[in-house]
């Protein structure tokens, strides 16, 4: 076993980029991802063009997918009242399914070892010797001098580490599909409906992806998907219009449940939190990825320019701190302004009225291009 390997727990973006980036610069790198690649994820596929430049200097950006180009949004409130305006920095649409393998090959040929299909299922911190203890549901037992947590928003090690943010019940459950349909190709809509919203753009291969954070609890009283999107999604017409002409290409949806937009730190238990682990976005500010990427670059720059743990986990929260606290903030702010009837009707408002303030509002939940 290489002692000085670093061990990555989670192979999603933010795992991908930081495994990426340490290996190239002749790191040992391990990641342990529960699933195999290539796998579908609850997620809208919208990554915001803050963390384009980044890839393309890396070679990490998917272009032989001819990506969407994304820079028009749309949004409806729940009476169907809609506004559009244009996205200055704009994004680009692709799968999850093919992103996150095009940076699983990426990471291979830099040489990052991967365990695929095991679970990290405790984590302790040595401190006498300095050395993180990482078990795994294979029975495996690993050493690593540093340990990057990219597992997600939520993980079954979240309860070992005993985290604050799972006493709270989350009442969301996220949905997605992959459809073919006659859409506006360059924009980014979201549909708000009594309950939820739901998001429509382009991704590769002339498909797109709807995907839609809605309700635990009228999930619970319609007893199942199709009920409830007929009772309670289908009010907004453009929804129903869209569900209606819409081709949808796989038999059963990806669905995900408890999703936290809580407070956490980027910190914990002597573990640098990266992506979701650290705090997540509301997806309505289509930025958890190019956040999660971010998150990831920072981890591995903090890591690549100083030598001991501590001061590794202090450039990091710095940074951290300096670039997502009022994000997230923010972000946690404008979600209570969706889904619901009278402040749906409002933000269009605001878009019809006041293009700038909107543009003001959108850019207070996204950061500057990354370099
Ligand atoms: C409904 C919804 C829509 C969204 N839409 C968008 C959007 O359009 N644009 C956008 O930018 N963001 C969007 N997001 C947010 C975005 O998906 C996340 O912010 C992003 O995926 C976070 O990346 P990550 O690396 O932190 O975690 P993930 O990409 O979730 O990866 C975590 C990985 O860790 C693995 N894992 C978990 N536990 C363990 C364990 N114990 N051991 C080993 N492996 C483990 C998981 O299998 C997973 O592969 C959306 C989120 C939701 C819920």
């Amino acid at each position: 076993m290489d002692e000085n390997q670093i061990t990555i727990i989670g192979g999603g973006l933010s795992g991908l980029i930081a495994a990426y980036l340490l290996a190239k610069e002749g790191k040992s790198v391990l990641v342990i991802e529960k699933k195999e690649y290539p796998f579908h994820r609850v997620c809208g596929e919208y990554v915001s063009n803050e963390v384009r430049d980044f890839l393309i200097q890396e070679d990490l950006f998917p272009s032989s997918f001819e990506p969407a180009e994304i820079n028009t949004f749309r949004l409806s409130a729940v009476n169907g009242a809609l506004a559009e305006i244009p996205l200055d920095l704009g994004g680009f649409g692709i799968s999850r399914y093919n992103l996150d393998y095009f940076l699983y090959k990426k990471c291979l040929n830099v040489g990052v070892k991967f365990l695929l299909k095991t679970q990290a299922s405790t984590i302790g911190f040595k401190a006498a010797q300095n050395v993180f203890e990482v078990n795994t549901n294979e029975g495996d037992l690993l050493t690593a001098p540093i340990v990057l947590a990219a597992y997600g928003k939520r993980s079954r090690i979240d309860k070992y580490l005993d985290r604050g943010f799972l006493n709270q019940r989350s009442p969301y459950v996220g949905i997605k599909y992959h459809i073919n349909i006659a859409h506006e190709e360059n924009m980014v809509a979201l549909h708000n409906y009594n309950g939820g919203y739901l998001g429509i753009n382009k991704i590769e291969n002339g498909a797109f992806n709807l995907c839609y954070l809605g309700s635990r609890e009228q999930l619970k009283a319609a007893g199942n998907i199709q009920s409830m999107e007929e009772q309670y999604l289908f009010k907004n017409p453009h929804i129903k219009e869209i569900y209606s002409r819409a081709e949808f290409l796989w038999e059963k949806p990806e669905v995900i449940n408890e999703i936290s937009f809580a407070t956490k730190s980027p910190v914990e238990n002597q573990l640098l939190m990266i992506g979701d682990a650290a705090g997540m976005i509301t997806p309505l500010c289509g930025n958890g990825m190019a956040i999660a990427i971010h998150t990831g670059k920072l981890a591995a720059d903090a890591i690549l320019k100083h030598k001991k743990l501590a001061m590794i986990q202090k450039a990091y929260a710095k940074a951290w701190n300096q670039y997502f606290s009022s994000r997230l903030r923010t972000g946690r702010a404008v979600q209570k302004l969706f889904g619901a009837p009278f402040v749906s009707n409002l933000a269009v408002n605001v878009i019809k009225k006041s293009p700038y303030l909107a543009k003001k509002l959108i850019l207070q939940t996204h950061g500057q291009p990354i370099k």
